[in-house]
């Protein structure tokens, strides 16, 4: 037998009685997803918004019940009916709606489709790449868009919003160690020297990036990842330089957008929406090769907590209520 963090339904077909509690699960309680061919031995699993939106209940992130929340994992293959995976194989699973719709990382052992696996970076140990985890695959798919869009380092600098959180933690390190001059907004001024320490050298407060934009404001970035939305994704483009790259991946303002055609028609600024869950495996082994190169490794250390899954619960309504800094990595064996 082994553990399992469950979300069960209390009341059949009432979402709002889900309850989690840690269960002692066999081989057979996990679901086959008609070709779900690869058994994996999980070491580390991950906090990201969306676990703490399943363990709170907020948005319906969880489709189907009983769950098993936990929207991505690393560890090893245990039994592999896959050609491209063998027992022993260290791999990392991140997105497909596992933790949504598929039993997902809160558990010592889980069973998926070996489609949604990609093999673990040499250059990374297991907890490293749920220090990374999905928040950390996103903000380099962020930094990938900007290259795409052909930000440099010299063109000025980048600005990265909900920057305390873990995607911005992440993307903070990941442009500072690239060169980029990075400014940090974050609503968490006590966050200031752990942020100049992952490499952010300016910084400007949730309050003042909050104010309503003007359709086009003085010209000031070469670039953005956004994490936040709504307003704050406004007034970013509204400073975006000309030509400049807005990377758009988060929602922790809001779903809304209000801005103004301006941006585009006059400054040329491209909005690069960035999606992780459904990212193609080619886009991924790039995104964590260059992962494994570009993060250095103690502002890994630096951005990452790890818990025992036994904390997990209450740790869900903190990422909610944004109090998480950086990275929260789940220990399920302990
Ligand atoms: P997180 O650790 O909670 O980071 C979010 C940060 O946003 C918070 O730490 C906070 O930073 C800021 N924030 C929170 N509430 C806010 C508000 N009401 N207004 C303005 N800023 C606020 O979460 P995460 O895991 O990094 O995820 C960040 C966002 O990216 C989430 O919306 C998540 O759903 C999204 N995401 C998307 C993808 C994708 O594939 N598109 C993948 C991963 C995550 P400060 O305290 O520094 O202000």
């Amino acid at each position: 037998t082994f553990n399992a963090l469950v979300v069960r339904e209390a009341e059949e077909g009432n979402p709002k009685s889900a309850a989690a509690a840690i269960e002692q699960l066999s081989d057979a309680d996990l679901p086959t997803y008609g070709d779900s061919d690869v058994t994996v031995d999980i070491d580390y699993s991950s906090l990201n918004y969306k676990d703490g939106m399943a363990l709170t209940g907020k948005g319906r992130i969880i489709r189907s019940f009983p769950m098993v929340p936990g929207i991505d994992f690393s560890g090893t293959v245990s039994a592999s009916d896959s050609d491209r995976f063998a027992v022993g194989d260290e791999v990392i699973l991140t997105g497909w709606a596992v933790g949504e719709r598929y039993w997902g990382g809160y558990s010592q052992r889980q069973r998926v489709k070996s489609d949604w696996l990609v093999k673990r970076p040499s250059g990374l140990s297991s907890e490293q790449a749920m220090g990374i985890g999905t928040a950390g695959l996103t903000a380099m798919l962020c930094v990938l868009g900007l290259e795409d869009g052909g930000v440099q380092s010299g063109d000025g600098p980048i600005v990265v919003t909900g920057a305390a959180g873990g995607v911005g933690s992440t993307a903070v390190a990941i442009l500072a160690h690239l060169g980029y001059e990075v400014t940090a907004v974050t609503g968490r001024p006590e966050q200031q020297d752990y942020l100049r320490g992952l490499g952010a050298s300016s910084f400007l407060t949730r309050a003042e990036m909050s104010e309503e934009p003007k359709p086009l404001e003085s010209e000031t970035w070469a670039g953005a990842v956004d994490t936040v939305g709504s307003t704050m994704l406004a007034k970013v483009l509204a400073q975006t330089k000309h030509s400049g790259v807005v990377t758009a991946c988060g929602l922790a303002g809001g779903v809304d957008l209000p801005t103004t055609v301006m941006p585009f028609i006059l400054r040329n600024v491209r909005l690069q929406g960035i999606d992780s869950v459904m990212a193609p495996i080619e886009a991924r082994d790039a995104a964590w090769a260059r992962l494994a190169t570009d993060l250095p490794a103690d502002q890994l250390a630096a951005m990452t907590e790890v818990v025992p899954m036994s904390e997990i619960i209450e740790q869900g309504p903190k990422i909610m209520a944004g109090q998480v800094r950086g990275r929260v990595v789940v220990d399920p064996n302990h």
